[in-house]
């Protein structure tokens, strides 16, 4: 079984860690390799820290013109292994080709924002803001980043970081989730061909050791994390106290709101594929369905049909819709918070536990499923459940549901399905939440736009992508000068 190796100064190198985890593939638990994990990661950390600093010297004084090359020709290098790459994220994340696919032009798109860093770094400049004097702002590069990516999103996270980071002059280190270490392993292989400098850009396996020696090191400036609130919370906490710039994204619990003008058809579709899209494992998922005013049920029936007839399978498979959940142990965890649903009062109205998929009996595997009558006091209205699960609500009006979406400890994203364009537009400008969907079901930004998550879903000021991420991986200088007349010379 191959054991993965960590991408150092340029080099595949053996980890000197030897505890190693399974990578399983979720939909069949084959094990697709074994990714190093333990105590002694915290020594590759430093090697892949030191090569990243000493390379830092030469890097940012590469003009910026130059240094986004390299990352056309990965644009053109993921493109051309996009289908392989694509497989590789289904083996080891459950997601169908379908999703794969879409994650991976996530990414793409990441790459050609970042192209455009010698237009986003420029900066500004007064002329004689006093008399006689001028003053400018200067952007320069931190050193050492570190980037910290979950699961869910194994070729676009490290995206939303890595090709600015470097853009900016940067250098790069990468901490893939240990679930799924494999695509970025293939992508590390397509960087190597680009033509960096050694060092720029390293890859480390590992997991909490591994994290916290990236948080310690006091040659790393800054720390990018994705993954859940409390580990977020615990990043922003470690990697601020030891001086160093973190943004740190985390979890979500995403409300839509289905108005009675909205169009049933196109939004039930929309709204189903939000919440069973990536089996429910995505941080703008939408959980909580909140239909307002006398619908007489019909958001509700047509929810129903469309997620009844979602096909579940082994995502390699053409026909198949929705894959299974990453582990064994979040397969529990889901079917265990349904049940917790169910004793706080809830119907399910639709039930996706224990289903059986001819020829993949042991995967991961939960149909999609509907839970209504669930009291608004009841845990799961509050938790992030992370699988495949809706929760139906209904209010009687936008201002009720605004102040339950108000109230979320979390946001990440919230939603409105109307014809509207009035009630839209007081939705947008008073939900409580980072992203705002309007007859959109998943509110993921664009490469060009923060992805700006609120409350427990974000901890620090500057989200990845777009130009929030020139201004996190960049220090701004400012220069005032004084160049007196009289001080010229004559010629
Ligand atoms: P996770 O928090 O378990 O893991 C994320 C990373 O943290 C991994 O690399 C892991 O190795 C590391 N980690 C785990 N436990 C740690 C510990 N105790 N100490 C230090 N490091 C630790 O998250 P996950 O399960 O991989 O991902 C799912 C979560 O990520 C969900 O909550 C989801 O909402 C969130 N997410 C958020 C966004 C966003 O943009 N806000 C995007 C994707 C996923």
């Amino acid at each position: 079984m191959e054991i993965l190796k960590n991408y150092i100064n340029g080099e595949w190198k053996d980890s000197r860690e030897t505890a190693c985890r399974d990578v399983v593939n979720p939909a069949t638990q084959e094990v697709l390799a074994r990714v190093p994990a333990g105590g002694k990661t915290p020594l590759d950390v430093d090697d892949a820290v030191s090569a990243a600093k000493k390379a830092f010297a030469g890097w940012a004084q590469v003009p910026v013109m130059q240094r986004v090359q390299p990352l056309y020709k990965l644009k053109q290098l993921l493109e051309e292994h996009l289908e392989d790459l694509a497989d590789t994220i289904t083996r080891e994340c459950g997601k169908t080709r379908a999703e794969s696919l879409g994650e991976l032009q996530r990414a793409i798109e990441n790459v050609e924002a970042a192209c455009a860093a010698p237009l986003l770094m420029q900066s500004e400049f007064s002329e004689n803001i006093s008399r006689g004097v001028d003053e400018f702002m200067i952007r320069q590069p931190l050193g050492v980043c570190a980037c910290i990516s979950p699961f869910n999103f194994p070729g676009m996270i490290p995206f939303w970081f890595l090709p600015y980071a470097i853009a900016c002059g940067n250098t790069f280190v990468l901490k893939p989730s240990e679930k799924v270490p494999l695509t970025m392993q293939k992508v590390y292989g397509l960087i190597g061909q680009i033509g960096l400098p050694e060092g720029v850009v390293s890859l480390v396996h590992g997991g909490k050791e591994t994290v916290d020696a990236l948080l310690d090191h006091p040659d790393v400036k800054a720390v990018s994390f994705v993954g859940s609130t409390h580990i977020a919370k615990y990043v922003y906490a470690r990697g601020a106290a030891n001086g160093k710039r973190v943004q740190a994204q985390g979890g979500a619990k995403n409300p839509v709101v289905v108005l009675p003008d909205a169009d049933l058809e196109v939004s039930a579709r929309v709204i189903a594929d939000s919440v069973y899209g990536c089996a429910g494992q995505r941080c703008l998922a939408a959980s909580t369905v909140i239909s307002v005013g006398d619908q007489k049920g019909a958001i509700k029936e047509a929810l129903y049909e469309t997620a009844r007839k979602r096909s579940t399978g082994y995502g390699l498979l053409s026909e198949v819709e929705m894959g299974p959940v990453i582990t064994r142990e979040s397969r529990s965890r889901v079917e265990e918070l349904i049940e917790k649903g169910v004793s706080e009062g809830a119907n399910v109205l639709l039930d996706g536990r224990n289903p059986r998929i001819d020829g993949y009996e042991n995967g991961n595997f939960i149909r999609p499923t509907i839970l209504e009558n669930v009291p608004l006091s009841g845990e799961i209205i509050r938790t992030e459940i992370f699988g495949p699960v809706m929760t139906l609500l209904s209010m009687k009006t936008v201002d009720e549901a605004l102040q339950f979406i108000n109230g979320n400890r979390y946001g990440n994203m919230a939603c409105i399905f109307t014809t509207s364009g009035a009630n839209a537009r007081k939705f947008r400008s008073e939900a409580n939440a980072g992203n705002i969907g309007v007859n959109i079901g998943v509110a993921a930004p664009m490469a060009q736009f923060p992805f700006s998550g609120w409350n427990e879903s974000f901890f620090g000021d500057l989200h990845g992508q777009g130009r929030h991420a020139i201004e996190f991986f960049t220090q701004t200088k400012i220069v005032i000068e004084r160049w007196p007349k009289e001080w010229a010379r004559k010629f």
